[in-house]
């Protein structure tokens, strides 16, 4: 995505079947934009929406200058929308916000001051609006993801992010991956800011994770995450011929 070379960065949005989110995205974003601390345009993913979310994309993208979309040929879920964002993303920064705004893009402004010296600055929950059982699902895939990598991080699902581009861009992904983003940064040795932001419960559409998808992948995904650390290829240049 060529266009987003002349911003700072690309605030990546993975859709699914949102359509009743769609204005609200385009309400909140496009107000965002004007005073984001680095200039930011919006990159919409539809990854295979089979309600209207596609054509209501087209249309936004063609009403804002600042919004742009790719659209998948079909559902891949979560991680690979956000990686196919950070593939098309061309700016020095990428951001990822869900399309169901649970999470304020107003706060982007918290994190940006951070982004030159963090590969990654995500948000926190600090008062987490989600039922008292996805509460719970997530506080114990959290510990054991924790202690199974090493991540220091207290909130890893928290839809709002900022990364470098060129670590967003090296880190191994796979499908479930949008659950390590600080570990697989960690691979990089990308240092993690993390920052208490605003959260607010769904407003429209439905929830496309439930305690299946939320754990008992996860749970798998730590191994995997193990195994890759231990494999994970490393090196230094300590001399080369002169080019
Ligand atoms: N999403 C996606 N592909 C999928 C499932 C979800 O792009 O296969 C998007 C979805 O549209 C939303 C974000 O990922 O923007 C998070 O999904 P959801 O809000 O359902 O997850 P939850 O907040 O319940 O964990
Ligand atoms: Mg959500």
């Amino acid at each position: 995505m060529q266009q987003t070379a002349s911003y700072e960065l690309t605030i990546i949005v993975p859709v699914y079947n949102e359509e009743d989110n769609l204005d609200r995205v385009e309400e909140r974003l496009g107000a965002f934009l004007p005073h984001s601390e680095a200039r930011a345009c919006v990159l919409l993913v539809n990854d295979g929406s089979s309600d209207h979310s596609l054509e209501k994309i087209r249309a936004i993208c063609q009403r804002n200058s600042d919004f742009y979309y790719l659209s998948l040929t079909h559902n891949s879920g979560l991680s690979t929308a956000m990686k196919a964002g950070f593939d098309a993303a061309q700016s020095e920064w990428v951001g990822y916000i869900d399309s169901d705004l649970q999470t304020d893009p107003e706060d982007f402004n918290l994190l940006l001051p951070f982004r030159r010296e963090y590969a990654l600055v995500t948000g926190i929950r600090a008062q987490r609006k989600d039922t008292g059982f996805k509460r719970v699902q997530s506080k114990i895939a959290n510990g054991f993801r924790r202690m199974m990598t090493g991540d220091k991080a207290t909130d890893t699902g928290c839809p709002l992010k900022v990364l470098q581009t060129s670590v967003a861009k090296r880190i191994p992904f796979f499908d479930g991956m949008h659950r390590f983003l600080p570990a697989l940064v960690a691979l990089e040795d990308g240092q993690m800011k993390e920052l208490p932001v605003r959260h607010y419960p769904r407003v429209a559409g439905v929830s496309k994770y439930h305690l299946w998808n939320r754990l008992v992948g996860p749970f798998k995904d730590c191994f995997a995450y193990r195994w890759m650390k231990n494999r994970y290829i490393k090196y230094q240049i300590a001399e080369a011929s002169e080019a």
